[in-house]
């Protein structure tokens, strides 16, 4: 069993540029995942030269190469949330940002010259209990009537239709979502950024910045040890779930969990095609949730979610999500792993995506709570706005209030905490939903 991703036997990442021949920038921007090169992408699209794009691994090495490939723009909370957290106007603004975030993928997709498996056959969601599936008849009702055709609400007998599972009361079909191929994805982010003249350099780890003038002096340093520094007009964070010691006012306010990953062996594509008809990405409600999908090509599955709430190997989460695989889908009780892989998923204490600036004057964008195929894409755009000062900018997430907790310092002690209350939320809603 690989334990590297299985996206990258057709796009394993690779490294940009190794070395600096210039020592200033116009944007330098930390993070070359979806957030930061969509960002540079417009950057450069808007006319801005020099922009430079810096990670400590290769391009697209963190989470952007490594997730689900489900594309999808349901934030985890709702309007009334967001009223009581952020007021009316803004709340309304942010679930906006969450709509939008979808068709400015298919736009951005629309500029790439790469193909990436992009397929929208729809997406499924199992419903775990009696309440979710009240919760979510009630969500698609209150939905005007054009957009309530897009969003199928099926009982446990006509479930079998789109999700053959036993585990589920139900399931959602969700019309014009669905899924691509992730490390395709960010190889073709890459590859028009680079067209457009954005310079990428990898093995490079940010150290932090300090004001020079209207600029900044950013301070880097390669694995070798060797350090440099750039002068730069400004500077985008885009580091996710892999905010390290260096970047401590954001390692404050992020906690980053680790997401894990299993792929079958090929098997008989009739035999996959009875389990997710029509290739479709499929979820289910729990708290602890699993995800799934099948390989683009329709032979394998590949199946996620967080096995355990410590931290742990690839060999060991295999074991875990292989069982919950297997309660799932029985059929698939001897199919032979052949890759697993773990990545960094990022949330916010308030399960919002923020974009925004520090007092150093150094800008982020971050947090996209498991959803970051289309958000990371769009918040990437809509952080590049704020840099080039575009009128506007500053509504939905950009400039909200970024909560942390005053005994939270990055290290995140308390997850097998909260792992135990929602296991303990998933079985009550079970017995008594
Ligand atoms: C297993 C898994 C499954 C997922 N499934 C889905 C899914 O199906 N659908 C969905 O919408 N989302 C999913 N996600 C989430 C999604 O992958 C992320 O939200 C998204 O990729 C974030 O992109 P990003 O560019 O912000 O961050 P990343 O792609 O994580 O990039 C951050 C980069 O910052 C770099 N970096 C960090 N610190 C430094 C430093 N000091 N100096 C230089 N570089 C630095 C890292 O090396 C990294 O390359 C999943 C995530 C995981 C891990």
């Amino acid at each position: 069993m690989k334990t590297t991703p299985f996206w990258w036997e057709e796009a394993e990442p690779t490294h940009g540029e190794r070395s600096f021949d210039k020592d200033s920038c116009s944007v330098l921007i930390v993070g070359a995942g979806y957030t930061g090169l969509s960002a540079a992408i417009t950057l450069a699209e808007a006319g801005v030269s020099d922009v430079f794009v810096v990670d400590a691994m290769r391009i697209g090495e963190g989470a952007s190469s490594r997730n689900g490939g489900q594309i999808g723009n349901a934030p985890k909370f709702d309007l009334a949330y967001a009223t009581a957290r952020f007021g009316a106007r803004r709340a309304g603004e942010i679930m906006d940002d969450y709509q939008q975030s979808m068709p400015f993928l298919l736009k951005r997709a629309s500029t790439l010259s790469d193909s990436f498996d992009l397929s929208l056959s729809g997406s499924v969601t199992g419903i775990h209990s009696n309440r979710d599936m009240r919760k979510l008849t009630a969500i698609r009702d209150s939905l005007p009537a054009d957009e309530r055709e897009g969003f199928e609400i099926l009982d446990k007998t006509e479930m079998r239709r789109i999700l053959n599972s036993d585990i589920y009361v139900g399931a959602l079909l969700k019309h014009g979502q669905g899924g691509l191929h992730p490390a395709k994805y960010v190889r073709a982010l890459a590859n028009r950024a680079q067209a457009l003249g954005v310079r990428i350099f990898t093995g490079w780890r940010y150290q932090g910045a300090t004001r020079q003038g209207a600029g900044h002096l950013v301070r880097l340093a390669n694995l070798q040890g060797r350090q440099t520094a750039i002068r730069t007009d400004k500077v985008l964070l885009s580091v996710n779930g892999y905010a390290g010691p260096e970047q401590t006012w954001l390692r404050k306010r992020v906690i980053p969990v680790q997401s894990y990953m299993i792929a079958t062996e090929p098997l008989p594509y009739d035999q996959m095609e009875a389990l997710i008809p029509h290739n479709r990405v499929a979820g289910d409600t729990k708290h602890i949730l699993y995800y799934y999908r099948r390989s683009p090509d329709g032979t394998r599955m590949l199946f996620g979610g967080r096995a355990r709430f410590s931290t742990s190997t690839e060999a060991e989460s295999a074991v875990g999500l292989r069982q919950f695989m297997a309660h799932t889908f029985p059929s698939l009780k001897d199919a032979r792993i052949t890759h697993s892989w773990l990545g960094n998923v990022c949330f916010a204490y308030d399960f919002v995506t923020h974009v925004g600036r520090m007092e150093d004057g150094v800008h982020y964008s971050s947090c996209y709570n498991g959803n970051g195929v289309s958000m990371a894409t769009y918040m990437g755009h809509r952080a590049a706005e704020m840099l080039l000062g575009v009128p506007g900018h500053d509504r939905g997430v950009v400039n909200t209030h970024f909560p942390r907790l005053w005994f939270y310092n990055g290290n995140p002690w308390f997850l097998p905490l909260v792992g135990n209350w929602y296991r303990l939320l998933d079985r009550s809603a079970r017995w008594f939903g």
